[in-house]
């Protein structure tokens, strides 16, 4: 491959065979080595393409016509994926995307990890890959008088009116809808982002997919809801099981959703769900994993891998609220957890009081300074659970647990491509990658999850 001229011109066409998908769910093509980037193109299939923008290490394409389709593809069901782009899988059958998102954890290990021959099992999909999501987070906007809920345009501030979301729990759509007909009623106006006035800019829905406990947050510029008497009743009485009506206000003029004071404003402070046998208290700012019944698949995976005996030290490395450490708690002598965010870290401690769990201790903080700390004053563990950002470890986490030695590792990843990274320092350091088990938690979404298995050589 040339690296300095691009083999391809712009606005020329191009015969070409689609090899690959992007993070975003485009075809990947490549001429002499160089890729051509074509949205709506299906790895297996050929067509004509015309290049459109040429950059030093990638082109983009349109398509122009489709000589040989792949075996996989699929009319996308949702009337509006095109406008939205939630999802980017929809024209790829379920069996194709649990293929794509296999060869994609094959091919980064082999090409940015320099690992061959670890075995990568065919991905674990869902039964039904639709209507997963427990939390819908959707924006309101105005038309003809009335409210809009729906999603931003691809790219723009203009609201798409949606009344379903394929991908989220049918509960969590009826809910926004049931909300957003009782403001209309008491004439709360919707938030103009342009102009940064109105009232009422989000409705999120939480819902606990065991317990079927609803929560309603109606996100507000001002710290004052127009009729909010009435409104709370109302939603009380028509929403099903709702069990909690919060307020979050956000005056600032920005696209982050939430702001920093959160009111109850009926009911409890938390909905509850459950994942196995632990219970979860989820408040309205909470992170909690939005495919639950794909959350016990994976995190039931890492408990396998982690082979516990009851006799071990167990460290959970970025543990969030503290879900994998408690997972890991009923089977380990002690779980230390490690997270970032201070409330998670307070959410981890709920959990596991509220499941009269003992054996656990949760610290705030960065995993690379903690861990090594702990280290120090003589805290190891025989099994190591990481389960970073997209980002994957910090180097300086890498080396101390090449120092600590656990026995196990078990690598919980959302990035194929950092974990593959991540997985050659620990090869370069003494370990050996057993096993890869991707895990499908965003079905119709390029997103893919594995867990990594490592042991000391
Ligand atoms: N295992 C968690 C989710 C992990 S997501 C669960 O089951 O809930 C990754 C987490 O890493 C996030 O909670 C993020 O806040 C945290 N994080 C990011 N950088 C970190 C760092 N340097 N040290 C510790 N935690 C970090």
């Amino acid at each position: 491959m040339n690296t300095t001229i691009p083999p391809v011109q712009k606005n020329e066409y191009y015969h070409v065979t689609f090899e690959d998908l992007t993070h975003d769910g485009a075809g990947v093509a490549k001429i002499d080595g160089y890729p051509i980037f074509v949205s709506g193109a299906l790895p297996e299939e050929e067509a004509n393409i015309k290049v459109i923008k040429v950059k030093k290490g990638y082109a983009i394409g349109r398509l122009i016509e489709t000589y040989k389709e792949s075996p996989y593809r699929v009319e996308a069901p949702c009337p509006i994926y095109k406008q939205c782009g939630g999802c980017q899988l929809q024209h790829l059958s379920y069996e194709g995307q649990l293929i794509a998102k296999r060869k994609q954890v094959q091919d980064v290990l082999e090409r940015i990890g320099g690992l061959k021959d670890v075995p990568v099992h065919p991905v674990l999909g869902m039964s039904e890959p639709w209507r997963y999501r427990n939390k819908a987070q959707v924006p309101i906007g105005e038309r003809e008088g009335g409210l809009v809920a729906g999603f931003y345009q691809q790219r723009t501030h203009e609201i798409i009116e949606m009344k379903e979301c394929l991908i989220q729990q049918e509960k969590n759509d009826e809910v926004v809808q049931t909300v957003k007909a009782i403001c209309e009623k008491y004439g709360v106006r919707a938030y103009d982002e342009p102009k940064h006035r109105g009232v009422l800019r989000h409705i999120m829905a939480r819902y606990g997919l065991v317990t079927g406990e609803v929560m309603v947050v109606l996100v507000t510029k001002p710290a004052e809801l127009p009729n909010k008497k009435e409104i709370i009743a109302e939603i009380a009485e028509q929403v099903p099981n709702v069990k909690s009506i919060v307020q979050n206000v956000n005056s600032k003029k920005t696209n982050v959703i939430f702001g920093d004071a959160t009111n109850v404003l009926w009911g409890e402070e938390y909905i509850y769900d459950f994942i196995g046998d632990i219970k979860f208290a989820i408040s309205a700012r909470s992170f909690y994993q939005v495919n639950p019944e794909q959350t016990k698949v994976l995190y039931g995976k890492a408990l396998e891998y982690a082979q516990l005996t009851g006799e071990e030290n167990v460290i959970d490395a970025y543990c969030g609220i503290g879900t994998i450490s408690l997972f890991l708690a009923q089977k380990a002598k002690k779980v230390y957890g490690v997270e970032i965010v201070p409330e998670a870290i307070e959410d981890a401690k709920r959990n596991a009081t509220l499941n009269e769990i003992n054996n656990v201790e949760f610290a705030v903080g960065e995993a690379e300074v903690v861990i090594p700390n702990w280290y120090k004053q003589g805290i190891k563990a025989d099994t190591l659970v990481v389960d970073p950002p997209r980002k994957g470890c910090d180097d300086a986490l890498l080396q101390t647990i090449i120092e600590m030695k656990p026995k196990r590792v078990v690598y919980v990843s959302c990035n194929p491509a950092t974990l593959a990274r991540d997985l050659k320092v620990l090869e370069g350091g003494g370990y050996k990658t057993v096993e890869v088990q991707p895990v499908d938690m965003f079905p119709q979404t390029t997103h893919c999850e594995a867990v990594a298995l490592i042991e000391l050589k």
